[in-house]
């Protein structure tokens, strides 16, 4: 008997196309099911063609867990008969929050029948990228970062990308924990030259694992973004440092190296302005990155001991007025201001504020 799944993505917002439920449409077709994705934000369309036998609903952070209850509610109340799935992120990091939004099955972790399968591409037409996992997990541990909780040490490797590069799609979309922690890293590397397609590292690239020849293989890519590499915390620096000098090395522009700046952690307001600082005398992007627990339900709710809400809005008004698309770019007005700074007040606060403050 076959049967018909539906698809739910939530109306939470996301740039990407729900590539997990393009993975079970897929595998649901090696059945003889058939299957129908819905965009729950597009309300006149969340009714589907068929009643449908099993319905998956995916989440994505946890404290974009409103709008997953209201998809799953929906369709309890729609299709009473059916078994709703609720799977994702924010199930597999809080089940038993997941559980109270009233899904039949809280589904924790990867779906291992599906993971090696091409996503069903067919439900989305318009998306012209393959988005591929040669990974799963990472080598590290970074004890805020939900990857060692939800798919542990390395594993899944891929040694050929092939078999998930669609040819119609111009992009190749790595959404690998860490790429480069990957032993066949280059071999696949070798695949993408042969490719010739645009390719971007989504979820960034290691800075420790930027070898030469690492760096001149990222070199000779049809690069179709920014690269993206982490400053957590200092002890990182000189991993980081060597990284953006072997990636100038190879040719690679300072402006196009996006350096991702921890704050609201465990270190101190100045600990960050020194990271921002260095970040902007090397020529190259900082972009703040607030500090958000796991397992939080509200978004932006969590204030380190060592932070303030008060310090953490001046850094987030910085970025809004001064910085560009939320980053600090090297801009030599804006190094200067950081540089010249007596401290992290000064190092942030605008212009209107300092003469205000000036004033009383
Ligand atoms: S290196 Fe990145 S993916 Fe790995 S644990 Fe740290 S933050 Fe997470």
């Amino acid at each position: 008997m076959t049967n018909h799944i539906l698809l739910v993505e939530p109306a939470y917002y996301s740039k990407f196309p729900p590539i997990g439920l393009l993975k079970l449409s897929a595998y649901h077709k090696t059945k003889g099911d058939t299957t129908e994705l819905i965009a729950f934000e597009k309300k006149d369309q969340r009714i589907p063609k068929k009643t449908p036998q099993k319905i998956y609903v995916t989440s994505l952070f946890s404290w974009a867990w409103k709008p997953v209850w209201e998809a799953v509610s929906f369709y309890k109340k729609e299709f009473p008969k059916s078994e709703v799935w609720l799977g994702g992120i924010y199930s597999s990091l809080l089940p038993d929050h997941a559980n109270l939004s009233g899904a039949d099955r809280i589904y924790q972790g990867l779906c291992s029948h599906a993971e090696n399968i091409l996503p069903d591409y067919d439900l989305v037409p318009e998306w012209d990228g393959s988005i591929i996992f040669s990974s799963r997990g990472c080598c590290n541990k970074c004890d805020f970062c939900a990857v060692p909780r939800l798919e542990g040490k390395m594993n899944s490797l891929k040694k050929s990308i092939q078999p998930f590069v669609l040819d119609r799609h111009s992009k190749i979309i790595f959404f690998d924990n860490n790429f480069l922690a990957n032993k066949y890293r280059m071999d696949i590397f070798k695949e993408l030259i042969d490719f010739d397609k645009k390719v971007d590292f989504n979820q960034g690239i290691d800075a420790k694992l930027i070898t030469e020849p690492v760096a001149k293989m990222i070199a000779s890519l049809k690069l179709d973004s920014t690269i993206r590499l982490a400053y957590d915390s200092h002890d990182q620096q000189k991993f980081v440092k060597r990284a953006v000098e072997r990636l100038l090395a190879v040719g690679i522009k300072k402006r196009d190296i996006f350096v991702y700046t921890l704050f609201n952690y465990r270190e101190t307001p100045d600990e960050f302005l020194n990271r921002v600082r260095e970040i902007l005398n090397w020529g190259t992007v900082c972009y703040p990155m607030r500090y958000e627990s796991l397992f939080t339900i509200e978004k932006n709710s969590y204030v380190s001991p060592n932070w303030d809400a008060q310090k953490i809005e001046l850094v987030q008004r910085a970025r809004r007025v001064i910085g560009y698309g939320g980053a600090f770019p090297a801009y030599q007005g804006l190094v200067d201001k950081f540089n010249n700074a007596s401290g992290f007040q000064e190092a942030f606060e605008l212009y209107e504020e300092k003469k205000n403050g000036a004033k009383k």
